[in-house]
């Protein structure tokens, strides 16, 4: 049999350092609160960081070895909750910012976890189903004493998928000897999955949307919004902001981007999308550079694709009244405060993007009950939690003079800060 190493690919030049572009907003926050020096240092370093080597036997007859990696920033707040990613760039330093960024994100929704994240070093567009499984079961055997429906509980992240959490919560059972739903979320809905979480994060990034269009008094029925990546999160966005009534002017994945000052038919596009054809083939829309999309002028720019899209470079040729964050981390450090002497109004990513794990949320609770709740009222509640965390960061950052996203830095850090206090240091 052969060894594969998997080769990391060249470093990509222009990228910021995820933890650090994290690390600088944290730091901000945390002196605009004077928190503790003991209590700063506790929270910015991750409770574990845990690197696991995934052999594997490829379809080939070769040995295939994986980097695989979890990182758990906190568990303050409750079992740590976060998704698993499948990339060739994966690295410990985007999972410790993504771990971070999750037990803010719970706090700020008043969801009682803690943050994780984990993933492994791969290209999944190179392996087969049949590696993707044995990957996936491999990792999950590894960190079998991590994961746990009150210890660890993983969901989807970038390329994985409700396949992938369904051999995860398959491979988790098999050794605990019953079956154990509620060790992950995202699911398929006849394993347990919650209806309505393919579509969280999306219907969540509508809801704060409609929110920022309203404190800046802009009718929705004459908005336009420009929408960058057309995968789950994007496309179920514009999907809903097109419903309310907003014009959906540009769309882009990572092939391309396409314009029409019409507006789009977004449900038409997705159709078009699944049939596996290419976004730019679709009809009536001009062909526009990505780069164009983010510098278009627009009511509302919603980045709902990677990290490190705004950056310093560009943030200054943005022609928008509200960014609305999508994605985790699209907007580097170096780019907030010349958004802010713009007088952009970010809705940040650990609050914009925490639709999709309050719905996790509901589903470990259904699991957990063994009573699972219809479409509407996971939509409502998903709706009135995501409408009072925008209404309490707004609060926050009016009553500190900052922007949204120290704001809601401010009373993420001020919560999980005052849980301590109270837990206190064990021993
Ligand atoms: P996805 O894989 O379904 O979609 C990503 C889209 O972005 C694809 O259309 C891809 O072609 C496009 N893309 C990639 N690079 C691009 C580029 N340079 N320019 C334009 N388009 C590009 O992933 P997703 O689940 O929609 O996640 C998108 C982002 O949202 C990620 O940052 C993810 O961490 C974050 N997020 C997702 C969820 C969720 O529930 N899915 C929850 C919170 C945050």
């Amino acid at each position: 049999m052969n060894t594969q190493i998997y080769k990391e690919p060249a470093p990509i030049v222009d990228k910021e350092n995820p933890f650090e572009s994290m690390m600088e907003r944290f730091d901000v926050a945390a002196s605009i609160l004077g928190l503790d020096e003991g209590i700063y240092n506790y929270l910015k370093e991750p409770t574990r960081q845990i690197i696991v080597s995934i052999p594997i036997i490829m379809d080939d007859g070769s040995i295939g070895v994986f980097e695989g990696y979890r990182v758990i920033h906190n568990n303050i707040l409750g079992p740590s909750k976060g998704g698993i990613r499948y990339a060739p760039d994966v690295n410990l330093d985007e999972m410790k910012a993504l771990a971070a960024w999750m037990t803010w994100k719970c706090s700020i929704m008043n969801i009682p976890f803690g943050g994780a994240k984990g993933g492994i070093k791969c290209d999944p567009e190179k392996l087969s189903v049949n590696e993707l499984e044995k990957l996936t079961r491999r990792f999950t055997a590894n960190l079998l004493d991590v994961f746990g429906p009150d210890k660890d509980i993983p969901a989807p992240d970038m390329n994985t998928n409700e396949q992938t959490m369904a051999w995860i919560m398959d491979t988790y059972s098999m050794h605990t000897k019953k079956t154990e739903t509620a060790v992950v979320t995202g699911k398929p809905h006849i394993i347990g999955g919650s209806w309505g979480r393919k579509e969280a994060t999306g219907r969540g990034v509508m809801t704060v949307a409609v929110g920022a269009l309203e404190k800046l008094k802009i009718r929705k029925s004459e908005a336009t919004a420009s929408i960058q990546g057309f995968g789950n999160v994007g496309s179920v966005a514009a999907k809903l902001l097109k419903e309310q009534g907003v014009k959906i002017i540009a769309l882009s994945n990572i092939n391309g981007a396409i314009y029409n000052s019409k507006g789009f038919d977004v449900d038409d596009v997705i159709d078009h999308v699944s049939k596996q054809k290419s976004l730019t083939d679709y009809k009536n829309a001009e062909v526009i550079k990505n780069e164009e999309l983010l510098e278009m002028k627009c009511d509302v720019l919603v980045p709902a694709a990677k990290e490190d899209q705004i950056t310093a470079k560009n943030a200054g040729k943005l022609n928008c009244k509200i960014i609305v964050e999508g994605a985790n981390g699209p907007t580097t450090a170096k780019a907030d405060p010349i958004l802010q002497d713009k007088g952009i109004l970010v809705v940040p990513d650990i609050l914009a993007n925490a639709g999709g794990v309050t719905v996790s949320y509901f589903e470990w609770v259904q699991d957990r009950m063994g009573y699972f709740w219809t479409i509407d009222r996971v939509n409502r509640r998903l709706d009135r939690m995501m409408h009072q965390a925008f209404t309490d960061v707004y609060k926050t950052a009016g009553q500190y003079k900052v922007s949204l996203r120290i704001g809601a830095y401010i009373m993420a850090i001020d919560k999980v800060a005052k849980t301590l206090k109270v837990r206190g240091i064990y021993a």
